[in-house]
Parts: structure tokens; sequence; C-alpha cells
């Protein structure tokens, strides 16, 4: 998905705030607008530095925070003490289980979600800005392997 509008859009919004469109900051929003899942700033590093690229956490924070401000990227807590990031893609009342012993993210849709959020708020004269919906627990194939959950306990 990282074609070049969009990384056109992340360079115009480097620009505009005067911001230094560098190397790596393209490198960084090229990897994360990519990839399909939901990657840490250590998950990006690493791809950075399987690319041959040294590039600091510090820098990898800072643009993946700009990724976000420019509305490329969205962040998710999963509860891991970390957040991820993953590109936006458009998706609606999106959300996200995760395992707590693989990781593994499975993404539901499910237009009820944001509609319960929506009555609630609006009965108590409440104006929603955004809302999070965290579910956590053990997925299919970890609940079949107890011996995997043995031995990452969380
Ligand atoms: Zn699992
Ligand atoms: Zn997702």
């Amino acid at each position: 998905m990282a074609d070049s509008d969009v990384l056109d859009r992340f360079t115009s919004f480097l620009r505009e705030r005067r911001l230094p469109v560098t190397q790596q900051r393209l490198a960084i929003a090229d990897i994360l607008l990519r990839a399909p899942g939901h990657l840490s700033a250590d998950d990006v590093a690493a791809e950075l530095a399987r690319k041959g690229q040294t590039v600091g956490l510090a820098t990898v924070y800072r643009t993946l925070d700009l990724l976000v401000s420019c509305d490329l990227a969205e962040a998710r807590d999963f509860g891991e003490g970390f957040r991820r990031f993953e590109a936006s893609r458009n998706l609606p009342n999106h959300y996200h289980l995760t395992c707590t012993v693989c990781g593994a993210v499975t993404e539901f849709f499910d237009d009820r979600i944001p509609e319960i959020i929506r009555r609630t708020a609006a009965a108590r004269g409440f104006v929603p800005a955004q809302h999070r919906l965290l579910v956590r627990g053990t997925c299919r194939a970890c609940r079949k392997t107890p011996s995997v959950l043995a031995r990452r306990p969380l």
C-alpha cells in the first residue's frame, strides 16, 4: 500500500511543518505502510536492520508518531505495555482480538459496538470523540497447545 502517493502525502506533511524529509523517515513510513499487520517500534527497527539501515529507536518512535499525526497510521494499545502501529486502511469499526500467548491479532468488524456506544452516550448527553475496545485472551491455536501456555506465561 505504500505507493508513492502515500509517501508524497507524508513528505508534504513533513515539509508543511518544516521537518526534515530524511531517507530514514521515508524508510520507516514505507515499512509501516506496506505491512499488513500491527508493528511495534521494535518490529520496525528490526526490519530496518534487516535492510541494512541503522536508525535509532527514538527516530523510529518519532516517525511513527508523525505518521499517526498525518492520519496515515493508527496507534493501537493491545495492553502489552507498548504501542503498535498499523497503516490506516479506512476500516471503520475495526476491532482486535489479541492473543497474550503468541501475540496473534485477529481483526473483526461489528457495527453494533459503535452503535451501542453512540446510544449509551446520547442517552447521557455525552458526546463521544473516540472509543477503544481491548480484547485480550488466548487464540484457538494456543488453546490447543497448553505447553506453549506454560512456557510463555503472562
Ligand atoms: Zn495464540
Ligand atoms: Zn488492525
